[in-house]
């Protein structure tokens, strides 16, 4: 757990027992909220993270996610037994799959294959009436004058929320920025990697969000994958760049009729250069490659040019985790 101020602390929910990749949020003060669960398998974790805050069973008042992904929800079932007075918060679109996870997790099942029990772990039903469905804007009360506002930031994931902190400017933008590498170096700013899987991914969606999130005036980012960053705008822009850049290369990677491994290989040797913290480390590129492919990605833009460029061009299926 680290103190991030403000009553802030970020815990690492140590997904497929990485530290640094997969974090939640818990908001301390009057009535204490959780953002992102991590994965089922991640449950126990935050639970005893939030013991150790001093966040009891019963204290806890709000589970809020970003997105139904099993990396920031699939925790929602446990963390909500395990929390008994705790509603949980999520988009609309994606609070039946919370009550009645089986369609997710056969899709899950289908794409993820035994990843699906050594990562995640079943994403277990909530009770309907704990689970409260926000649409465009939402609010959730912290206590004190202190809220959460939830805003659809679609893109990534059709239902998709970035969430800011009235009191504070803190902004946790999920996976609507993409991914934040950090640097140990406190000097050196982290890497910005696109986040762009199957099967939602929408480029002008994404860039509406980016552009929702400048118009909050955030004083802070706080990414789901990892951590929180002060440099706002120089990071929104790059996010912006990141995104663009890489469904050029998509684009360009379908011109020329590439399969999957060609692809992979021209996007990884025309980024090379860009995410010199990720590639430094083996260890860090392991991780944040399990997490979110290049593949993975490549397919999830490949199937949104599909649908925008109106021809079809066959990629093979890929799936990463987060
Ligand atoms: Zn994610």
């Amino acid at each position: 757990m680290t103190n991030l101020g403000s009553d802030v602390h970020e815990i690492d929910t140590l997904m497929s027992g990485h530290t640094g990749i997969t974090a939640g949020y818990a908001i301390l003060g009057e009535h204490p909220a959780l953002i992102e669960t991590g994965t089922a398998k991640s449950a126990p974790v935050v639970r005893d993270a939030l013991a150790a805050l001093g966040v009891g069973p019963e204290d806890l008042r709000t589970i809020v996610v970003t997105h139904i992904h099993l990396d920031h929800a699939g925790g929602v079932g446990d963390l909500a037994a395990m929390f008994p007075n705790a509603e949980i918060v999520v988009h609309a679109s994606g609070a039946r799959h919370l009550v009645d996870p089986t369609r997710l997790m056969s899709s899950a099942r289908r794409v993820f294959g035994s990843l699906m029990d050594d990562v995640f772990g079943p994403l277990l039903p909530t009770e309907a009436r704990r689970v409260r469905a926000v649409e465009d804007v939402g609010s959730i009360d912290l206590g004190g004058g202190r809220r959460l506002e939830t805003h659809h930031t679609p893109g990534h994931a059709r239902h998709h929320v970035g969430l800011i902190d009235n009191v504070t400017g803190d902004l946790y933008v999920g996976d609507a920025a993409g991914l934040y590498i950090p640097s140990d170096d406190p000097d050196q700013p982290g890497d910005v990697r696109p986040g762009t899987p199957p099967p939602d991914f929408d480029l002008p969606l994404a860039l509406n969000s980016l552009e929702k999130f400048r118009t909050l005036r955030p004083t802070r980012l706080l990414f789901s994958h990892y951590g929180p960053v002060r440099d706002v705008t120089d990071t929104l822009a790059r996010a912006e760049e990141e995104v663009r850049l890489w469904v050029e290369l998509v684009r360009d990677a379908r011109t020329s009729r590439l399969d999957l491994d060609h692809a992979i290989e021209m996007v990884r040797e025309k980024t090379a250069a860009r995410y010199p913290v990720e590639t430094a480390n083996e260890e860090t590129q392991t991780k944040f490659e399990e997490l979110s492919s290049f593949a993975s990605n490549i397919v999830g833009i490949n199937m949104y040019l599909n649908k925008a460029d109106g021809w079809e061009h066959p990629m093979a299926d890929a799936a990463s985790a987060g």
